[in-house]
């Protein structure tokens, strides 16, 4: 193999281990892979990652990550319109959809308070829910923030915000799985199973 095609092998096992919870070692059996699978395997991942970000938008409802908007969720009529789910990034939609708990709405905040690093309130999607609770006649919301610190002083500072509004607010016991991992959603949904169990 040429010093060439090796140097592109280095700069692919560098892009690809940046991503979360790739290290090296994977990275390389990755780029391995894809250099063994059939060229158009490659054509078809780098087309996908190239239109990426032109598919995919933000919904202007809910904040999550849609090719439609308002988003599929946002959108289904058959769901409760007068909840609203919220929860600190868009993925962590996908783990409360795998648990078929909730049929409510969801309102992506965008991140959680975290004044060392810089994050306070207005940085969040915070004005828009409160827009969405008033015009959407939202009977209640449901906090579900990691409970890190980050998660408990959004869902301190939200609960302090929303007390003077005529909604009612919860939030989540247990809280998200870290990192929206599906592993842990499985738990999730396990647990939540058992709190829901009722004698036969
Ligand atoms: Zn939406």
């Amino acid at each position: 193999m040429s010093a060439n095609g090796l140097n592109a092998i280095d700069r692919l096992v560098a892009l690809l281990s940046k991503l979360p919870g790739i290290g090296k070692k994977s990275a390389t059996r990755m780029a391995y892979y894809i250099l063994d699978a059939d060229p158009s395997y490659s054509r078809l991942l780098a087309e996908q990652l190239l239109s990426l970000h032109s598919v995919i938008k933000r919904c202007s409802r809910c904040g999550s990550f849609t090719e439609t908007d308002p988003c599929p969720i946002c959108s289904d009529h058959s769901r409760d319109a007068s909840i609203i789910c919220v929860i600190e990034r868009p993925q962590d939609i996908r783990v409360i959809e795998e648990s078929r708990e909730f049929r409510g709405q969801f309102h992506v905040l965008g991140g959680l308070i975290a004044p060392l690093e810089g994050v306070g309130p207005d940085d969040l999607s915070i004005g828009k829910l409160l827009a969405r609770i008033r015009a959407e006649q939202i009977r209640e919301v449901i906090l579900a923030m990691n409970p890190t610190v980050e998660g408990d002083t959004t869902a301190l500072y939200l609960q302090k915000l929303l007390k003077d509004l005529d909604v009612e607010v919860t939030r989540l016991a247990s809280g998200l799985p870290v990192g929206g991992d599906l592993e842990y959603a499985d738990r999730l949904t396990l647990s939540r199973s058992f709190r829901g169990r009722v004698k036969v």
